[in-house]
């Protein structure tokens, strides 16, 4: 997320969580001179990726965003290719599109999980089809704060059509459907270990796949390419995007805890559900039959015919002169100056959830005296100003 908010802030939106641990794994790679660049602590955090996830293969890179552009790179994404993004994400979800020269296709979002609507998708698609005669080279739908997308749907459209799927799971290790974890379905997953994360490595990211090849082709682009020779050979572009054994070592100490922050971050949700969602006018987002969210971000609706135009700005402001950190909901990227000639298929959901959205405190070492000041700061808000 970007970070422009004032030092001042006493509770943060989602700060890193240290286990404690992360020392020792730190200090191993320190005392056996394996402070770069891959080691043996990356090697264990792909193992017990792999693991958690059921991903036959993981590969840690540098960023989430680097594996989303490795996936692309891996798909054959070129120049004048289109691409279809969910449209309520982060910029991080489309940028890579554009490193390589393709065009971005924006599909909206439905109301059962904020997600990717299946039913736009499908539109989108055979409307791509009719105006340029082929097919979009990937779908890239997003499991945003958390909450798994409609995958069935999803795929069931994108086999017809034999689109490859890459899932943007940057925001959801922990979650599941149906206790499959999420960014295992698509040909590719991608994950993030950024620092606001559920659990971060500083910085850093990874490529879920079922595919020896391809995640040994993603190994190679990571490294700079080098082609087998005792010289340094190169007959393809590469890039410097493997995650260093130091933030691995910070990765498996974070990694061990993923169960506890998941449970602390629904936790913080049903708090503020419990307290917050008998108030006429503030809506949570429930979870569907088989669905499990890992509560990245608690987010919360403030319908304006209830409480009034720009609530959720009233709130926000008002937690912000407490010094507690609440952000609005991520802009839908088609309303972005950056993409404003991306093509859009639109229902205007993503729009209302961006102007009465809120996401509020969920970081797992979040204290339940915190919690309940921000409870009564935003009923206080709410009701008296
Ligand atoms: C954080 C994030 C990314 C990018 O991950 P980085 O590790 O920060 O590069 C991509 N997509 C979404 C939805 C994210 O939240």
């Amino acid at each position: 997320m970007p970070m422009n908010t004032p030092h001042s802030m006493r509770i943060w939106l989602s700060p890193p969580h240290l286990s404690g641990r992360e020392g020792t794994f730190i200090n191993d790679a320190l005392e056996s001179n394996w402070v770069a660049p891959l080691g043996p602590n990356v090697d264990h955090l792909e193992e017990e990726l792999s693991s958690i996830t059921g991903s036959p293969q993981v590969v840690c890179l540098s960023s989430g965003t680097a594996a989303l552009h490795l996936a692309l790179i891996l798909l054959g994404v070129g120049l004048g290719d289109e691409v279809i993004v969910q449209s309520f994400t982060f910029a991080a979800t489309a940028n890579p599109v554009h490193y390589l020269g393709a065009q971005t296709v924006f599909v909206d979002s439905e109301p059962s999980t904020w997600n990717m609507s299946p039913v736009l998708l499908q539109e989108a698609i055979s409307d791509r089809i009719r105006r340029r005669g082929r097919l979009p080279k990937a779908i890239i739908p997003v499991h945003l704060y958390g909450m798994p997308a409609l995958m069935d749907e999803i795929q069931a459209i994108a086999r017809w059509y034999d689109i490859p799927i890459i899932e943007d799971a940057a925001e959801s290790l922990g979650s599941t459907i149906r206790g499959e974890p999420t960014g295992t379905r698509g040909e590719f997953g991608v994950l993030s270990f950024n620092g606001n994360k559920i659990i971060t490595t500083s910085g850093g990211g990874a490529l879920l796949t079922r595919s020896e090849h391809a995640a040994s082709m993603a190994r190679f682009l990571a490294t700079q390419a080098r082609d087998p020779a005792p010289h340094y050979e190169h007959s393809t572009v590469g890039y410097n995007y493997r995650l260093s054994n130091i933030a691995a070592g910070i990765g498996r100490a974070q990694l061990d805890m993923l169960e506890h922050r998941v449970a602390a971050r629904r936790a913080i949700y049903r708090r503020y559900q419990r307290d917050l969602g008998e108030i006429p006018g503030i809506t949570f987002l429930d979870e569907r039959a088989g669905y499990l969210s890992n509560r990245w971000l608690t987010t919360v609706l403030f319908d304006e015919e209830v409480w009034g135009e720009l609530a959720r700005e009233r709130v926000r402001r008002a937690l912000a002169t407490a010094e507690i950190e609440s952000r609005p909901l991520w802009k839908p990227l088609h309303l972005q100056p950056l993409f404003a000639d991306s093509p859009r298929y639109e229902n205007g959901i993503s729009e209302q959830l961006f102007s009465t959205g809120l996401c509020l405190p969920s970081g797992s070492a979040l204290r339940p005296v915190e919690q309940e000041e921000i409870i009564e700061r935003i009923i206080a808000a709410l009701m008296y100003s």
